[in-house]
C-alpha cells in the first residue's frame, strides 16, 4: 500500500524501514493538519503519531483524497475522531501496547530524579560543589503512592513499585484481577489520593476525564505530594495545577506530556522566544520536571511499533480480522 507517514523523525524512518514488509512509505516531518491535507493526495492510509490532527474536518478530506486506512504508530486514539472516522469509513488501527515497561520506567525515572535531585547533584559535581545542601530526599520504601489505572502501563509500574517496597492503591473503574489477586487494594478516585506521597496516571485521555487532577481534587492530595503524568497532557489542568505549585499544596510535578505539547513537543525550539507562558512557568519552578513524550522511546519499542503497525496495514490489505481496530 502507499503509505504517508506524518510527524517523522529520523527513529521513526529508521525502524519503519527496517521492518517494512512491502509498501510503499513517504516520509513527512510535518503533523497532519487541515492545512497539510494536499499532502495526502494519491495514498492509500495515513500513518500518524499522538499529535498529529484527525478531527472531522480533517477525515471528511481525507475520505475525499481516498484514504481508507490510519495507522496509529501509538496507543492513545483521542486525537482522532472515531465517530467521523466511521462516518467515513475509514478504519483506525493502533499499537495497543508496546513495551509497556518503557513508560513505567520513565516514570520511575521521573519519580527518583524529583525525589533524589540526581540532575542538580550531577550539574553540581561538575561545578566542583559537593554540597548535599537541598538535595534531600524521602524513601520510596512505604511511601504510598496512588495508581490511576492499571491497564498494561499501570501494571507494569505497579510491579516496579512493588519492587522498591511502596503501599499501593489503585484507581481504575475495571479493576484488574490479576492485581487484586496479588494484593492490590482498588478505592475511588478520591480515597486512593487522599494521603497518597505520590500520584501516578496510567489512564487514557476521556472526555469525562478531562482535567481530573484540577483546584477540587488537588485540594485532596496530601500537602507537598508528588504528581505524576505519563500519560496525556489533558489529565491534568495545568492552570491549576501551577496554582497548586505556587501555594506548596503539589511538592513535585514530573510530566511527560503537557496539553498544548503538539506546538512544542519532538522538536528543537532553543533558539526561538517562548511564547507558551504555561511551560515557561513551569520550567521556573525548582520542583517541575519535564520531558517530551520521550516515555515510550526505547528500542524495544520502537521495534515493537513497527512491527505491530506492519501486521496492522497486513491485515487491512489481505482483508483478515482487523484485532488493533479502535472504533467509538
Ligand atoms: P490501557 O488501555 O492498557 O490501560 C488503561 C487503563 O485505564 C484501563 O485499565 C482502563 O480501565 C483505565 N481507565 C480508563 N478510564 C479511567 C479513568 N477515568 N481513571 C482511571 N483509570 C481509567 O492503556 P496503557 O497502555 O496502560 O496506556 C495508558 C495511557 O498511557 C495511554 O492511554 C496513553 O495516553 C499513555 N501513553 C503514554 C506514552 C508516553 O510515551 N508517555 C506511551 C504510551 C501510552
Amino acid at each position: 500500500m502507499k503509505i504517508a507517514v506524518f510527524s517523522t523523525r529520523n527513529y521513526d524512518q529508521q525502524f519503519l524501514e527496517q521492518f517494512n514488509t512491502g509498501h510503499e512509505l513517504t516520509f513527512f516531518t510535518q503533523s497532519l493538519s487541515l492545512q497539510n491535507i494536499p499532502l495526502t493526495q494519491g495514498f492509500d492510509a495515513l500513518c500518524l503519531f499522538v499529535n498529529d490532527n484527525a478531527d472531522a474536518q480533517v477525515l471528511a478530506k481525507l475520505e475525499e483524497n481516498g484514504i481508507k486506512l490510519i495507522l496509529l504508530r501509538c496507543a492513545g486514539f483521542n486525537n482522532i475522531d472515531l465517530f467521523a472516522a466511521a462516518e467515513t469509513g475509514i478504519k483506525v488501527l493502533r499499537v495497543p501496547a508496546y513495551s509497556p515497561q518503557a513508560v513505567a520506567e520513565h516514570a520511575m525515572a521521573m519519580i527518583l530524579t524529583l525525589n533524589r535531585k540526581t540532575h542538580k547533584a550531577h550539574n553540581r559535581t561538575r561545578e566542583g560543589n559537593f554540597s548535599l545542601e537541598g538535595l534531600m530526599g524521602f524513601n520510596l520504601h512505604s511511601a504510598k503512592v496512588a495508581l490511576i489505572g492499571t491497564g498494561n502501563i499501570g501494571k507494569a509500574f505497579y510491579n516496579i513499585l512493588v519492587g522498591f517496597g511502596c503501599q499501593i492503591m489503585a484507581y481504575d473503574p475495571y479493576p484488574d484481577k490479576e492485581l487484586t489477586a496479588k494484593g492490590l487494594q482498588y478505592g475511588t478516585l478520591e480515597q486512593v489520593i487522599s494521603g497518597a506521597d505520590i500520584v501516578s496516571l496510567h489512564c487514557p485521555l476521556l472526555e469525562d476525564n478531562h482535567h481530573m487532577i484540577n483546584t477540587t481534587t488537588l485540594q485532596l492530595f496530601k500537602k507537598g505530594a508528588m504528581l505524576i503524568n505519563t500519560s496525556r497532557g489533558g489529565l491534568i489542568n495545568t492552570p491549576e495545577v501551577i496554582a497548586a505549585l505556587k501555594s506548596g499544596q503539589l511538592g513535585y510535578l514530573g510530566i511527560d506530556v503537557y496539553e498544548q505539547e503538539s506546538k512544542l513537543f519532538f522538536a528543537d525550539h532553543s533558539s526561538e522566544i517562548m511564547t507558551d507562558e504555561l511551560i515557561a512557568r513551569l520550567i521556573s519552578f525548582p520542583n517541575v520536571l519535564i520531558t517530551s513524550h520521550q516515555g515510550f522511546f526505547t528500542r524495544e519499542a520502537m521495534e515493537q511499533i513497527a512491527q505491530t503497525t506492519y501486521a496492522n496495514v497486513d491485515a487491512f490489505a489481505s482483508g483478515s480480522a482487523l484485532d488493533n481496530e479502535v472504533r467509538e
